[in-house]
């Protein structure tokens, strides 16, 4: 057990591998990929997983925002693509220049910013140009495309156009059907509009993990995979069409496991309340063990009363209330010491607790249930 932390991430490689090999099977020959690590790698630790992922041959990453490139940018191999799908500080503009980072353009103020910069150190900047589809979050919308195309040509000295791009709104949900369909014949006209200009751009991208399985005929020529990298599901809707689908056993691997170890261990007798409050009440004598884990850490406060962790090999209970930086399990018909081990998510013999499970329970999507892990906890490759 780590002994400078409560709690530890392990990162499996091999499923790592398992999940690339999943990825590509998706994918065809034209399609490249690039690997989402943004929130911290989605929880898992983005330094570790862009060294794990370089290793196991990935060279294109995708993050959020200028201050997690930064985060990764000291392991980032001198052959692998960094590209920022959002925020992006002014400050932050030269650094991205000077670094040939690559970066999504939605307005035109920030690219009269990158031109100006670009012009000042004589370099180019790396730009996908990102179109208003229906999504409504950020992108060109169709009334500004003119404009843009103007000041693009005017300085085509100081862009490389690496892309154009767009990204659909809730792909996992068949019940955006229509919108997407939509969304896909907007894009199709944005491409062509520059196109017709004759600006071409390097790589057209829309999908996601979840656009990368219901609609594959939109992967072009880079697809942005976060979540199944990580070896979840974008929705139990996509892993039922992707069964369907591809009749294959072949599935993804949880990456992540997160373990504890046992604090200290108290007997009660019936009739005590147990922890903060009254919302547990032991109705028997009963052996109780601590764990040093709260939702500081991001083990849910809903977890409370109804939770499971694993402990030799067995489910036990999480019994009252969650604090901030520890909670209590019922041990009262196993064999347990200070300092065993205790898996609040993975495997144990043949139990696991899986990130959906334990999602479930806290009301939370995988997604949000994971960029909640405390970024303090160490992170461990195995
Ligand atoms: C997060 C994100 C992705 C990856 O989404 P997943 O569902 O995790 O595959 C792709 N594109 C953009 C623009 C994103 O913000």
């Amino acid at each position: 057990m780590n002994k400078n932390h409560s709690s530890t991430i392990y990162l499996d490689k091999k499923a790592l591998a398992n999940n690339l090999e999943f990825i590509r099977n998706l994918l065809t020959e034209k399609n490249k990929f690039s690997a989402v690590i943004k929130g911290n790698a989605y929880g898992h630790g983005a330094v570790e997983m862009m060294t794990a992922l370089q290793e196991l041959g990935v060279n294109h990453f995708s993050v959020f925002s200028a201050y997690e490139a930064k985060q990764v940018f000291s392991v980032l191999a001198k052959n692998s693509v960094l590209m920022i799908m959002g925020d992006i500080p002014d400050e932050d503009i030269s650094w991205i220049v000077e670094n040939e980072i690559e970066v999504f353009i939605y307005d035109l103020k920030s690219l009269q910013q990158f031109i100006t910069t670009a012009k000042n150190q004589q370099k180019q900047v790396n730009i996908h140009i990102e179109l208003e589809t229906g999504m409504h979050r950020h992108g060109f919308d169709k009334k500004h495309w003119e404009k843009l195309l103007g000041i693009i040509k005017a300085n085509l000295a100081y862009i490389k156009l690496k892309g154009i791009c767009t990204h659909f709104a809730g792909a996992e949900s068949s019940a955006n059907y229509k919108r997407i369909k939509d969304q896909q014949e907007n894009f199709r006209e944005g491409v062509g509009f520059f196109k017709q200009a004759g600006l071409n751009s390097e790589n057209l991208h829309t999908s996601s993990s979840a656009g990368a399985i219901a609609y594959p005929e939109w992967n072009l020529d880079l697809v942005r995979i976060g979540i199944l990298l990580y070896g979840l599901w974008p929705s139990k809707e996509i892993q039922l069409f992707y069964r369907m689908k591809y009749q294959t056993t072949f599935d993804l691997q949880p990456v992540l496991s997160w373990h504890s170890s046992i604090m200290a261990i108290k007997e009660v007798k019936p009739g005590e309340y147990i922890g903060y409050g009254n919302s547990f009440l032991a109705e028997r004598e009963m052996k109780v063990a601590s764990v040093p884990v709260g939702y500081g850490y991001g083990f849910s406060r809903a977890m409370s009363n109804t939770g499971r962790v694993l402990v030799k090999g067995k489910r036990l209970p999480v019994i009252g209330m969650v604090n901030m930086n520890m909670f209590l399990i019922e041990v009262t018909d196993v064999e347990v010491e200070i300092s065993d081990k205790v898996t609040l998510i993975g495997k144990d013999a043949d139990q696991e607790i899986k990130v959906s499970y334990f999602g479930n329970l806290s009301d939370q999507l995988n997604y949000e249930l994971l960029t909640r892990l405390d970024k303090s906890i160490p992170r461990k490759l195995i």
